[in-house]
């Protein structure tokens, strides 16, 4: 017997049929299954429809493709969801195919509108941190008239409830043009909530309380770089307490309980991974008081990835999510929801970045980016916004690999230049195999039951 446990999207699923030969008796395997056995038989994932099946009593995609040969009514639903194709079909090439016609879909349903604004505040900043990638660059603050500028545009291409992301440099050095921005919205009945990129330094309770007020913050993204000496020493803030790291935390304790979720970034570094490891079991009481205010992103440093020995830092990476996982710090993996359609803001048409001077622009890597038009004017200079959404040549470990509809890489992106290892591949098809098992499971929490202060280091590699 087949239980659909997920069907794919409505879109996909009439473009699928479409192209499907349901009385094919001659096929193959999809490349883009995932299966893994589970329930007294096995769960089937397709990257490409989304969908995911199980089949009772079939332990093995072999003996899967053997039944559906005796099987009519089975196979008939395996063609259907693309978990069998017909054995001669180029799969990736209706891969591209589908997602140019879901793409031209969004693209028709958004009507050049706009939901999604990454907005400079200014590109100065108070701390003074090695890594950050925009030295050397003149700082640009927000003007009044450019704020104004702004929030005039995004009346003009917002598509119902907007998301507004606040950036920098530290956004919060140019808190009145975040002021100015959110009171014109909600003074012209725009809906809107607000995300924020911050080291949370300048908080005060009171502006916190304007935070959820005003800008309707719900999300602050923080980098935390290390425990309280490693922190004071990287962040360098000009101006600075004697402890920051106590200043930053005690924001952080009072964001999370004023309802605004805190995303803890955590930079790993070939040096730092030990002292992030105590990072974590210090902030774990915290946490564990508020959990679903919490989660954590552990990231490398860029200069690390795609280096000769980019295997060892991403062990060191899959590591770390693993402990945070087991440790209930990190949601569980979900399933994709439908075919990767844009992998940031850079190639998604419905998100725009707003530099300080009012520039627009695809990427917000500011040095990299060259804007394609202004808040101050209706052109837009389009060549620019197809250079972004170029995408990089497949390599050859692409060719039948199961992620290919999940995989997209922009030719041109300045921070994501390495592609993938067979480390990183493995890491993620496990991570939709896990994904695929906690189909059922809602909480994303349930697993808070180990009192989290007391979990030892882990092991060095978790492979
Ligand atoms: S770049 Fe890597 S993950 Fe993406 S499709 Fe190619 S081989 Fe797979
Ligand atoms: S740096 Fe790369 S990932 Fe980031 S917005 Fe630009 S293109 Fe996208």
């Amino acid at each position: 017997m087949v239980r659909i446990l997920k069907e794919m999207p409505k879109l996909t699923a009439k473009l699928s049929r479409a192209f499907s030969d349901l009385s094919c008796t001659a096929f193959r395997l999809s490349p883009y299954v995932v299966s893994t056995k589970a329930d007294n038989g096995l769960l089937v994932f397709t990257t490409l429809t989304c969908a995911l099946l199980h089949i009772d009593s079939v332990f093995s995609e072999d003996e899967l493709c053997r039944k559906a040969k005796e099987d009519p009514e089975l196979r008939k639903t395996l063609l259907l969801h693309r978990v069998l194709i017909p054995e001669n079909f180029d799969e990736q090439k209706f891969c591209e195919q589908l997602r140019v016609l879901l793409l031209s879909e969004k693209n028709r349903l958004l009507r050049g509108r706009k939901n999604g604004y990454i907005i400079f505040t200014t590109t100065a900043c108070n701390a003074r941190c090695y890594y950050c990638f925009e030295h050397g660059y003149v700082p640009v603050t927000m003007t009044e008239e450019t704020a104004r500028k702004a929030a005039e545009y995004i009346e003009a291409h917002a598509n119902g409830e907007v998301t507004l992301t606040w950036f920098g440099g530290e956004p919060l050095v140019n808190t009145k043009a975040i002021d100015s921005i959110t009171a014109y919205l909600a003074e012209r009945g725009i809906s809107f909530r607000s995300h924020i990129v911050t080291n949370a330094w300048l908080f005060t309770p009171e502006l916190i309380q304007r935070a959820k007020k005003q800008w309707h913050l719900e999300n602050a993204q923080i980098t935390l770089d290390g425990t309280r000496e490693n922190y004071n020493r990287i962040k360098a803030y000009v101006n600075g307490d004697a402890d920051d790291y106590s200043r930053v935390l005690g924001n952080i304790k009072a964001l999370a309980e004023n309802d605004v979720h805190i995303s803890l970034y955590l930079v790993l570094s070939r040096e730092n991974e030990e002292d992030l490891y105590a990072l974590l079991t210090e902030l774990a009481p915290m946490m564990k008081e508020n959990p679903e205010r919490f989660s954590v992103l552990p990231n490398l440093l860029q200069q690390y990835g795609g280096a000769a020995d980019e295997d060892e830092m991403q062990q060191k990476l899959i590591g770390m999510w693993k402990w945070l996982r087991i440790n209930g710090m990190l949601p569980e993996p979900k399933l994709p929801q439908n075919l990767c359609l844009s992998s940031c803001t850079a190639d998604n048409p419905g998100t725009v970045v707003i530099q300080a001077d009012g520039g627009l622009h695809c990427c917000d890597h500011i040095g990299e980016s060259r804007p394609y038009g202004s808040v101050f004017e209706e052109d837009m200079d389009k060549a620019v916004i197809r250079w972004w959404a170029e995408r990089r040549a497949a390599i050859p470990d692409c060719d039948g690999c199961a992620l290919y509809p999940q995989c997209l890489r922009l030719a041109h992106c300045p921070a994501k230049k390495f592609a993938c290892t067979k480390l990183t591949r493995e890491d993620r098809i496990s991570s939709i195999k896990a994904a695929m098992k906690n189909v059922t499971v809602h909480s994303v929490h349930s697993n808070w039951k180990t009192p989290m202060n007391t979990v030892q280091p882990p092991e060095k590699v978790y492979v």
